[in-house]
C-alpha cells in the first residue's frame, strides 16, 4: 500500500504537517509514502504558482521524518513539478541540484491560465478545452525529461465548468494516446490519482480506460497517489485503485529510490 502524492504545509494550499502525515500513514498501515509538495516555477504575480519556499528545509524535514518513522514506514523525497514551456530549463536545473527519489510532472497551467479558473474555458467547447490541455502536456513532455511519472493526466475534468458525462474520457483521445506513447518511449510512468474518486466522475485520474490504454501500449510504470492536502485524504481509496490497476493488467506497482524505479508485486 503506497501513497505517492501527499502535500504538506510546504505547499501554500495545505496545512498538514509531515509529522501528522507520517503518523496517520502508519495508522493506515501504508508501507510507503512520498511527500510531493508543489514546485510551480515561474512568476507568481497572479498567485497561481505554488512553490516550496525553502527547499533545503523541506528536504531536511523529510530526513527527520525518515529518522523518526523510517522503521515503520518508507518515506520518499518527492516533488510535484508544475510544467510550463518557459520553466523547463529552470525545472531541470532544480532537479539536478537536489536529490529527489520521485518526481511528479504535472501541468496546472495552459498559456498561463489555470483550468481551475473560468477564463481558461472562454470561447472553447468542452472538446476544445480538453484537447488544448492534452496538447500542452504533449508539447511539454516531448521537451522535458526530469521526472518519474506524469501527474493526474486528465486533470482538466477536475475543475471543468462543463458537466461531466460518461464518454468524456474519449475527448481528445488521439492526443492522449500520443502522450502515453511518448511516456512509454521515454521510460516514464503515470500516476493513478485517487482524488478523482471525489469528483463527479467517481473514478481516478486518469480514467480507467486511459490506464488500460497505457498498459496495452506497453506501459509498466504506475504509482498510486491521493493528492492529499489534508489528513483525511491520505491513502484515500488506495485499495480500490490497486484493484483497478490489477484489472487493467498490471502485476506490479512502482516505487522510486533516487529516481530509479523499483517494482513491487501486487498481491
Ligand atoms: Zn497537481
Ligand atoms: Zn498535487
Amino acid at each position: 500500500m503506497q501513497d505517492y502524492h501527499i502535500h504538506t504545509l510546504f505547499s501554500a494550499d495545505s496545512t498538514l504537517s509531515m509529522e501528522e502525515a507520517c503518523r496517520h500513514a502508519v495508522k493506515l498501515e501504508l508501507n510507503e509514502i512520498a511527500f510531493t509538495d508543489h514546485m510551480d516555477l515561474g512568476d507568481n504575480t497572479e498567485g497561481y504558482c505554488l512553490k516550496i519556499r525553502d527547499i533545503k528545509q523541506y528536504l531536511h524535514t523529510i530526513n527527520t521524518m525518515q529518522d523518526h518513522y523510517g522503521h515503520l514506514l518508507s518515506i520518499r523525497k518527492g516533488i510535484e513539478i508544475g510544467l510550463q514551456p518557459h520553466v523547463i530549463k529552470d525545472a531541470e536545473k532544480m532537479i539536478c541540484e537536489y536529490s529527489f527519489d520521485f518526481i511528479i510532472a504535472s501541468v496546472h497551467l495552459v498559456n498561463g491560465m489555470d483550468p481551475y479558473l473560468g477564463e481558461y474555458y472562454q470561447g472553447m467547447t468542452k472538446e476544445q478545452s480538453y484537447r488544448s490541455y492534452y496538447e500542452e502536456i504533449l508539447r511539454l513532455i516531448k521537451k522535458y525529461d526530469s521526472y518519474s511519472v506524469l501527474g493526474h493526466l486528465d486533470y482538466i475534468k477536475r475543475y471543468s465548468p462543463f458537466a461531466y458525462e460518461e464518454g468524456d474520457h474519449l475527448l481528445g483521445l488521439d492526443v492522449v494516446q500520443e502522450i502515453l506513447k511518448t511516456l512509454i518511449i521515454k521510460g516514464k510512468g503515470i500516476e493513478v490519482n485517487t482524488s478523482g474518486y471525489q469528483h463527479s466522475s467517481e473514478c481516478p485520474m486518469p480514467h480507467p480506460s486511459i490506464i488500460r490504454m497505457y498498459k496495452e501500449l506497453g506501459g509498466e510504470i504506475i504509482t498510486i497517489g491521493s493528492d492529499a492536502h489534508s489528513l483525511k485524504h491520505i491513502g484515500h481509496q488506495t485499495a480500490q485503485a490497486i484493484e483497478l490497476i490489477k484489472g487493467a493488467g498490471f502485476s506490479y506497482l512502482t516505487a522510486f529510490d533516487a529516481g530509479y524505479p523499483r517494482f513491487i508485486k501486487i498481491k
